[in-house]
């Protein structure tokens, strides 16, 4: 980011690029993909050949070497065109980032390509249904047999696995000299003998799904690990922030469209003299939309310089305000364009009610917006912690 606020040319020249080749889609196109059944597969390769879903990833593994910015924009100009694409904050920003950076040589030159072009599209799992938002009591643990690993335990709410050749999985190992147990990442084929994945219906309008999975002593090669076994929490850290920052973006990109749909009908509606926009309880929630999003947005790109600078302490701390100011615009531009819409808003020829559930879920996923208060209250305020 240039430093008078406003991103460089190439990044707004890049935000063009990616909505013309969304535009193609659209909103009709991806929501009747998802009642059909179908998957975004030509969408999704599509911005692969043109280098767009792996922006952020080292050119050397096929990617375009830019930083979590770049990535952040692709996501959300996608969903702005109606097009939002939650693999994108798991497979390329997510994965690619913890394997960019503490992937061996060997496990850069596996998996990145595939991420990049979108041909290896890579899941991730932490979330467990008994550990839930408590990420430190998982209990899926692997184990070290001879040459191999052998991997064992429960996860809820994962995104994409049918689409995905592997998932990253957070496990815990226990640490042979003290006994204490600390998180490990595995890349796990999603063919691998003994392990199974079932689809949780969801309320959301989107191709893409959220499974459970069960790993039964699934057995995997002592190169399966990434990172370093006594690595810990920071390996795990380092794709936690590039998934705030997407998850902010994901969110951004859906309160635009939403507004973009709630004010174009405000424009053309009829029903006493003038267009209902001429109404200020029609016109300012969604001005106050239109404010809170750009905030988010300035957020967001602060957070993902910061990233991409190299301070991840700071891109913390941002990330996670980001996260929160954009689910809560998202949400407010959704209820506004529902509201906006009348009766036309409820149906689903209009589209504007999926969206609705669509960007409740930017509350509670990645991290709920009652832990990033949490984080905030602690770490920015100094107050004791609350959980
Ligand atoms: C659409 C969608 C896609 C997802 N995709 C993935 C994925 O790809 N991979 C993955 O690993 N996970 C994924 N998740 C899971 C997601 O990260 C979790 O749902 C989220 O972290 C919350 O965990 P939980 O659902 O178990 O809620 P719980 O932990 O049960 O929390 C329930 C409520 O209690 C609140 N709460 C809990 N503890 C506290 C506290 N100490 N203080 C204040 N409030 C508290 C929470 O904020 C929340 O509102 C996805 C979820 C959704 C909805």
């Amino acid at each position: 980011m240039s430093n008078n606020f406003s991103e460089s040319e190439e990044r707004q020249e890049l935000r063009k690029a990616v909505a013309r080749l969304a535009g193609k889609y659209g909103r009709e196109w991806f929501t009747e993909k998802a009642r059909a059944g179908e998957k975004t597969t030509e969408l999704w390769l599509e911005i692969g050949k043109n280098g767009y879903l792996g922006i952020n990833i080292p050119e050397e593994y096929g990617g375009g070497g830019g930083g979590i910015g770049d990535i952040a924009a692709v996501c959300e100009e996608l969903a702005a065109q109606g097009c939002p694409l939650l693999l994108m904050v798991v497979s390329p920003a997510i994965c690619g980032t913890i394997i960019s950076k503490y992937g061996t040589e060997e496990q850069k030159q596996r998996w990145l390509p595939g991420i990049c072009d979108g041909t290896a599209t890579m899941a991730f799992a932490i979330t467990e249904p008994d550990a839930g938002t408590n990420t430190h009591n998982i209990t899926t643990t692997a184990r070290r047999d001879g040459d191999e690993w052998v991997l064992n335990g429960r996860k809820i709410y994962i995104s994409g696995v049918d689409e995905a050749d592997n998932v990253l999985v957070v496990a815990r190992a226990e640490d042979a000299r003290t006994g204490k147990v600390k998180p490990v990442l595995f890349v796990v084929p999603t063919d691998a003998a003994g392990f199974e994945f079932k689809h949780i219906p969801m309320e959301i309008v989107s191709p893409e799904l959220q499974f459970q999975v069960f790993i039964d002593d699934v057995r995997l090669p002592s190169d399966a690990i990434v990172g370093d076994e006594d690595g810990g929490l920071a390996q795990l850290f380092s794709g936690l922030n590039p998934e705030r920052i997407m998850a902010a973006s994901f969110s951004t990109g859906l309160a635009r469209y939403a507004l973009g749909k709630a004010t174009s009908y405000a424009k053309e509606r009829v029903v006493f003299k003038d267009a209902i926009g001429s109404h200020q309880a029609v016109a300012h929630p969604l001005a106050q939309v239109h404010i809170e999003t750009e905030m988010a947005r300035l957020m967001t790109q602060k957070a993902a310089a910061l990233f991409d600078a190299g301070d991840e302490f700071g891109a913390g701390e941002a990330a996670n305000m980001a996260k929160y100011a954009a689910a809560e615009a998202a949400c407010n531009a959704a209820d506004a364009a529902v509201q906006t819409h009348g009766g036309n808003g409820i149906t689903q020829e209009y589209g504007v009610a999926g969206l609705l559930v669509a960007t409740r879920a930017g509350r509670i996923a990645p991290v709920s917006r009652e832990m990033i208060l949490n984080f905030v209250a602690m770490h920015s305020l100094g107050l004791p912690k609350s959980y």
